[in-house]
């Protein structure tokens, strides 16, 4: 067998004969990306409207990130932290200004951060709030989804992301999202809370937006009982949602964060994805000292967080973000995406709603999440040169890199209008032929 992979099937059946069936991908298999484009083994063309589960927000192999990355690969990739380094200083001193926070904690992936956070709010709780030993809970929200460990599981309400995976981490309470008043009781029902965890926009549930002013509730609340507010950035961070962080609000500042009113500051800021712009897991912890400081020496690390490598790579990763301005043209983009994709639910009895907020959007099938009309219609689009995928059954995730111009959105919009119409004639004369 050839060392190149020029078929699509020879790539199917070779990771479905020798990997984990862990992931159940769309059938097209992705040889080259540039941009808004991916190309698959055939030399076919496609729109990504993925971009990696918004891993690649500065777009495909960016040139500038690509430089960073090739410089530091021949000079220094990994020391371990059991020395200093010269790249690690200055990116956290990069990272900590651009996010206005006084320390960072370097991690790798995304569900590494989220671990890290856990145990920061942990024990942040014994030892600054006095909660009394292993009594700490911190409360999540219902249909999160934050990752894929042991304990980041115990708190998911995914049966197939749970399922036979216990026992399960305790000390958890969940409540349901973009609820003010249930948040409330468990608050005040819990007073060894130490943490309330939340993504500001839930991606994988299904890209829900919650209530204009629920944050900033939250956010009140967390202070009045004294518990610290985890904003899992890692999808919805980094300008794919018109703004810097989706915790900015309206602000529309690139970069360095003005803290416009709107801006709801969390106390302990989680990122990863796009911290990268889709080349290596790099992932990130930010807070303030007083909640920065339990950690000390020897009581949480890992071998490769903070490594010279991801750490030139996510400073060119996040200098694309400002220098391109990607926070304002998701906004703009955003705003023309989702006019177009309501005519489509005005017009099409397929196509139930639209939601989301700048580049981070969803249509909702109108059909049961069991059947498999998003699939088939993702397949459809993917024929037409668009790439999507269904997110819990009948929901479709719209997120293409933040690089795209009003033009190619136009096109894109043009390509999923007609597909969907197309598919709804199709699955009428399937019907009649019936
Ligand atoms: C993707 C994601 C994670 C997990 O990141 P990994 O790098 O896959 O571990 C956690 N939280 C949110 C909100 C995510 O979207």
């Amino acid at each position: 067998m050839s060392d190149v992979i020029t078929a699509s099937e020879q790539a199917i059946s070779l990771e479905n004969d020798h990997g984990a069936h862990n992931y159940q991908p769309l059938p097209v298999v992705l040889a080259k990306g540039e941009g808004v484009f991916l190309w698959d083994v055939e030399g076919k063309r496609y729109y990504d409207f993925l971009s990696a589960y918004s891993a690649v927000n500065q777009g495909h192999c960016h040139p500038r990130i690509v430089k960073a990355l090739q410089e530091q690969a021949e000079t220094l990739t990994l020391t371990s932290r059991a020395f200093y380094n010269n790249v690690l200083g200055l990116y956290e001193k990069y990272l900590t200004e651009y996010f206005a926070f006084d320390k960072v904690l370097p991690m790798n992936t995304g569900v590494e951060a989220v671990e890290t956070a856990l145990k920061i709010s942990r024990k942040w709780g014994y030892e600054r709030k006095g909660i009394p030993e292993n009594q700490a809970k911190i409360i999540v929200a219902e249909n999160n989804f934050h990752g894929r460990t042991t304990t980041v599981v115990s708190f998911s309400n995914d049966e197939n992301a749970r399922r036979n995976f216990g026992p399960y981490t305790p000390g958890f309470i969940r409540v349901p999202y973009n609820d003010i008043d249930a948040l409330e009781t468990a608050l005040t029902n819990n007073p060894e809370t130490a943490a309330f965890l939340v993504e500001p926009i839930q991606g994988e549930a299904g890209v829900f937006t919650p209530a204009e002013d629920y944050l900033s509730k939250v956010a009140s609340l967390c202070k009045k009982h004294q518990v610290l507010l985890i904003a899992d950035e890692i999808q919805t961070g980094i300008a794919r949602t018109g703004s810097l962080l989706a915790v900015c609000g309206n602000c529309t500042c690139e970069g360095h964060c003005e803290r416009q009113s709107t801006y709801i500051r969390p106390d302990i800021l989680i990122l990863g994805k796009a911290l990268s712009g889709g080349f290596l897991p790099v992932s990130a912890v930010l807070a303030d000292d007083p909640i920065m400081s339990v950690i000390q020496p020897g009581q949480h690390g890992s071998t490769f967080g903070g490594n010279p490598l991801g750490a030139k790579v996510a400073m060119a990763a996040l200098e694309v973000i400002k220098d391109e301005r990607l926070a304002q043209n998701a906004r703009l983009l955003g705003h023309i995406f989702r006019t177009r994709m309501q005519r489509i639910v005005e017009k099409s009895p397929l196509v139930q709603e639209v939601r989301g907020k700048g580049l981070l959007n969803a249509i909702v099938i109108h059909s049961p999440s069991s059947s498999s009309v998003a699939w088939n219609i993702c397949l459809a689009l993917r024929d037409n040169g668009l790439l999507a995928k269904p997110t819990h059954g009948n929901i479709i995730r719209f997120a293409p890199p933040l690089v795209m111009t009003e033009e190619q959105l136009l096109e894109c919009c043009d390509i999923i209008e007609s597909t969907i119409l197309n598919f709804q004639v199709q699955q009428k004369n399937e019907i009649d032929g019936q």
